[in-house]
């Protein structure tokens, strides 16, 4: 390895959720690893989980089964803390607690050799103080892997004020030598990702608790309109209740941000033993220990019956732009038909040449056939004036101009014409719908339908309802979009509905994050992609959303939650007072 110091025999203390598969991680680079934790139970526990694992690995043809038994043979598991004696590097993996961390560390300093290393994995502890427990703080680093060891290749390497520049270069290179990519930060609750990661988390359980969304839809809200692995409450499940509150608990205790507070059904849930997978039970209920097969749905049924119709099948579209053209598209490929309402024929023609184009495009990709686009075309006819959709259509949706009065007044005018039967949904992404529903004389016909763009790709769709909808009309529209193969989920009439009140304020707590220089841009971008598995970190991502509409988003979110954690960051007004406004002009975070 050409290191100053070579690790050839690696310690692993506590071997749950995280210590078994670093050990397995760890094993499958060609180290020798001790692991050790308290009991026979907790050993056999990590023995079948390792073993599992690397049988999954040989059954999917991932390793060989000679390789399989190499990597097993590799590693040693104990209750013997006097076995480590001999180790180069021992990383910690016990309970999220800083007092067992500390007396594990005064013991380990005493067994070990004076040159080797000790590690913690601690998700949010002081690394520092840590340290302080031994007689050798030099020699002490935080190694924060992540949940799952065996799939998420990033470790943040943590240094103290007091931590040799050796130890840090041969964790880099260890880290490296695993086939993971390290990132080297300063001692601070959470680090990069979980500081970023936890608010969130915490923002999604009290969304849950208010019973704002059911636990599903807030999960798939963000596996579907983020793009992430999973959603944020089935992720604490994995992560671990016990161990997400202690880091909640000490990120608060270090910001003073109440957004950081632990939320109480959290506390609930721990003190109730229901700690997520490892328990067999935390907001889900699981098939057996570690399982991620869910059990257990009757906590929040779905309001939407799915087995009955939308019995919508003629549609109106309000709009020309890009968001109108696609719920168009969406609608006439799934069969509906559509009448647009647009301002000029120039713009109706617009329309219709954009949905010739990308259905041309599926065609040439053979993803449809002529037929089928000949099918929608026919389906879609454009109008300029609003007396058209007299008698044609079953549902109104609205996609204009992000402002309240222009939507309003376009309300009030098809109010007056049309049955009282249709139903009115608007698109906005950020308006209040009741104040847009006040417009008219059918509150109890009129929700939000929130499509997310592209709307013909992006499967998530928010079924907003407001304190007058009628439950029926949300029902027939969240079967509206089951029947256009959508993702529906359904919330009430709140800024940033689901999706936007979680990712705007953790992408604001990213900016502020790079501007107190405690981590670069880049690496912030590597933490949450290889760390967390989003598919863009958050500048990549608010340069693509544009940095204006960003801060338009969490503009909203701040006056309506009065939430000081919510105020914008000063890097972000900045950036779009000098007109730099991410990819759409070619400079933002980046340059284009
Ligand atoms: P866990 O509860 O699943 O496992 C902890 C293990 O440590 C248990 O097997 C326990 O028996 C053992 N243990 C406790 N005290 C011990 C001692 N004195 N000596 C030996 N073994 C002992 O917890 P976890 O989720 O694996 O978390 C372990 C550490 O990793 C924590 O510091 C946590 O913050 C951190 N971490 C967790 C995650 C995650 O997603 N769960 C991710 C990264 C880091």
């Amino acid at each position: 390895m050409g290191s100053i110091v070579e690790l050839k025999t690696i310690g692993v203390v506590g071997l749950g959720t995280m210590g078994s598969g670093i050990a397995e991680v760890i094993a499958r680079s060609g180290y020798s690893v001790i692991g050790v934790d308290l009991g026979e139970k907790a050993i056999d526990y990590a023995d079948s989980r390792i073993r599992g694992s690397i049988d999954r690995g040989v059954s999917r043809s991932k390793i060989t089964e000679s390789d399989g038994l190499a990597i097993l043979s590799r590693i040693q598991l104990t209750t013997k803390l006097e076995d480590l004696a001999s180790c180069d590097l021992v990383i910690e993996a016990i309970t999220e607690d800083l007092a067992a961390k500390s007396e594990l560390f005064m013991t380990l300093d005493s067994l070990l050799g004076p040159e080797a290393i000790m590690a913690t994995n601690t998700s949010a502890l002081s690394v520092t103080e840590i340290s302080v427990a031994t007689g050798r703080p030099s020699r002490v680093i935080g190694m924060h892997f992540f949940n799952p060891a065996m799939v998420q290749k990033f470790i943040e390497i943590v240094s103290t004020v007091t931590t040799d520049q050796e130890v840090i270069d041969v964790c880099l290179e260890f880290t490296r030598s695993l086939e993971m990519e390290p990132v080297l930060v300063g001692d601070r609750a959470g680090f990069i990702a979980n500081s970023l990661l936890f608010g969130y988390l915490n923002q999604a359980v009290t969304m849950y608790e208010q019973k704002y969304a059911s636990r599903e839809d807030i999960d798939s809200a963000m596996k579907f309109g983020c793009g992430l692995p999973m959603g944020p409450l089935a992720l604490l499940d994995l992560i671990g209740l016990d161990t997400a509150l202690e880091i909640l608990d000490t990120m608060y205790h270090e910001s003073r941000n109440r957004l950081h507070a632990p939320s109480a059904l959290l506390k609930q849930f721990v003190a109730a033993g229901r700690l997520g997978r490892k328990s067999g039970q935390g907001f889900y209920t699981y098939a057996e220990l570690n399982a991620p097969l869910v059990v257990d749905d009757s906590l929040t049924p779905a309001i939407a019956d799915s087995g009955s119709v939308s019995g919508i099948t003629r549609a109106g579209v309000v709009g020309s732009g890009t968001m109108a053209t696609g719920i168009v598209s969406v609608l006439a490929v799934g069969g509906v038909s559509v009448i647009a309402l647009t301002r000029s024929e120039q713009r109706s023609s617009q329309l219709r040449e954009s949905l010739d184009t990308s259905w041309s495009k599926l065609v040439a990709k053979g993803k449809i056939t002529e037929e089928q686009k000949s099918e929608y075309l026919a389906r879609v006819t454009t109008s300029e004036s609003p007396e058209a959709l007299v008698g044609q259509v079953d549902l109104v949706v609205e996609a204009i101009a992000e402002e309240l009065q222009p939507k309003c007044e376009i309300f009030s005018q098809l109010d007056q014409m049309l049955s009282d039967e249709v139903i009115f949904a608007t698109t906005t992404s950020s308006l209040s719908v009741i104040e847009i529903a006040a417009s008219t004389n059918r509150m109890d016909r009129f929700l939000g339908i929130h499509f997310f763009n592209p709307a013909p790709v992006m499967s998530l769709v928010e079924i907003v309802s407001t304190v007058a909808t009628d439950p029926d009309v949300v029902i027939r529209c969240t079967n509206l979009m089951r029947e256009l193969r959508k993702k529906p989920v359904q919330c009430s009439d709140r800024a940033g509905f689901i999706v936007n009140a979680l990712l705007f304020p953790y992408l604001n707590n990213a900016i502020a994050m790079a501007s107190s220089n405690y981590a670069s841009i880049q690496d912030i971008d590597s933490a949450m992609k290889l760390g967390c598995g989003y598919p863009m970190g958050p500048f990549e991502l608010l340069d693509v959303v544009g940095l204006d509409v960003s801060l338009a988003i969490i503009n909203t979110l701040y006056r309506e939650f009065r939430e000081p954690g919510f105020a914008p960051a000063a890097q972000l007004e900045h950036l779009v007072t000098a007109g730099f406004v991410g990819r759409k002009v070619g400079r933002g975070f980046a340059k284009y």
